[in-house]
């Protein structure tokens, strides 16, 4: 029997969805089931649903438990979680945010197909698309996610399956409007996916302004603590969400119980952190945006950025992302990311430690050579949450 409510305000299911105290201990906290199969009473006679110790969620969408590739109850606890976080009916749980991309993207696309991609879309995303993909028939484009009426122009020219979209983007934050594109893609016959890594559903819920999909990388803002990799899909979709999960179950690409337990545990802190995220970046953010050093800011933030009232609109503050470029150019971009105290040097985002990091050689080094390669000047950096005057202090020391 779920404690929570439909109503129920994102703290309060942070804590709570999928998470109801085990009926057997009282435990408060999900138990990590770590465990491969499960004993059958009778032959297809599984347990499972309601009373397997984590309340009533993955009973909805299971008939029982079989085997861990298939359902576990820590995952379908994070499940649960995860879609009542971003206003869908279904979330699935997997290995890695790269694992779930290949899952909505396989269970969506089919050879001849092609898909629009943003122009500066993640890497790792990239790669997915230009060296994996495409040996498999399905065909991508680059397009300005931030700019409509090109995304209009771009739909009408290739007649795209489906519109990838990330807002903010990554590494360079620009700000699609989902809302908008949704209308793009519909009135086109296409679906819209959001990769909701950067903005977290505390921040904003891609689903609500009329995506189809939503996929994370829960080894960001989700877990928030850099100790854990996984991924996921959340729609409301309940036909995509059975064939996505007939994918996962068929390729085995879900997480383990411990990752999932994990994320549930960074979870339970996910508004408070974002808060403090999107304080410190603004705080960094400002100070750079003064710094002769600096010649450009990218952080939604910040009135003077392009997409900032869009990002006004559908996010609920602006994020712990920020990037600029070094005004002294490549070398010296490079150089800092070696001078900070306490950012440290590391790919990867979203944890409540600051991180900073050159994309050009890094991240989104698989870029390079392509439409999307990043400028060379570019500096990416995950504000944690430590003390603002000590994170901007220690920027300033590292710029010099
Ligand atoms: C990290 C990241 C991914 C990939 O997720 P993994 O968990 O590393 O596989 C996808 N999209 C964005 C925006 C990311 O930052």
């Amino acid at each position: 029997m779920a404690q929570i409510r439909a109503a129920d305000s994102f703290e309060t299911l942070a804590i709570h969805a999928g998470q109801d105290p085990d009926p057997l201990t009282g435990a408060v906290v999900p138990p990590i089931y770590q465990v491969s199969t499960y004993k059958q009473d009778g032959v297809g006679g599984l347990r499972g649903g309601t009373h397997a110790g984590i309340g009533s969620g993955p009973g909805r969408w299971i008939e029982g438990y079989e085997y861990s590739r298939t359902a576990n109850p820590t995952r379908g606890a994070l499940e649960e979680c995860l879609a009542a976080l971003e206003g869908g009916t279904r979330a699935l749980a997997f290995a890695s945010g790269m694992a779930a991309e290949d899952c909505l993207l396989r269970t969506i696309c089919r050879p001849g197909d092609h898909v629009l991609i943003p122009h500066d879309a993640y890497g790792g995303t990239y790669r997915l698309f230009d060296k994996v993909l495409t040996h498999w028939g399905v065909t991508y484009h680059p397009v300005a996610v931030s700019d409509p009426p090109g995304v209009r122009a771009a739909v009408a020219e290739h007649r795209p399956k489906l519109i990838w979209v990330e807002s903010p983007t990554n590494p360079l934050l620009s700000i699609a409007d989902i809302g908008l594109l949704a209308e793009i893609a519909h009135s086109a016959g296409a679906m819209l996916a959001v990769d909701n890594t950067f903005a977290s559903p505390y921040l904003q819920q891609p689903l609500v302004h009329g995506a189809d999909a939503v996929v994370h990388s829960t080894t960001k803002y989700l877990g928030g603590h850099s100790d854990v990799v996984g991924g996921a899909i959340v729609t409301s979709d309940a036909d995509l969400a059975a064939r996505c999960a007939f994918l996962q179950n068929s390729t085995g690409s879900s997480g383990g119980p411990f990752d999932a337990w994990l994320t549930l545990r960074g979870i339970k802190t996910l508004a408070v952190r974002m808060e403090r995220h999107c304080d410190n970046a603004a705080q960094v953010a400002l100070m750079l945006a003064g710094h002769a050093k600096v010649s450009a800011v990218y952080y939604p933030g910040l009135p003077e950025h392009p997409g900032h009232e869009v990002a006004a609109k559908q996010m609920r503050a602006f994020g712990g992302m920020v990037s600029f470029r070094h005004a002294e150019g490549e070398r010296a971009a490079i150089e800092m990311c070696g001078r900070t105290r306490l950012f440290t040097l590391g790919e990867s985002l979203g944890g409540v430690e600051s991180l900073i990091e050159h994309p050009a050689s890094m991240t989104h080094a698989a870029a390079a050579g392509s439409p999307l390669e990043v400028p060379a000047d570019l500096v990416r950096l995950s504000v944690g949450i430590e003390n603002s005057d000590d994170l901007v202090q220690d920027i300033r020391a590292a710029l010099g």
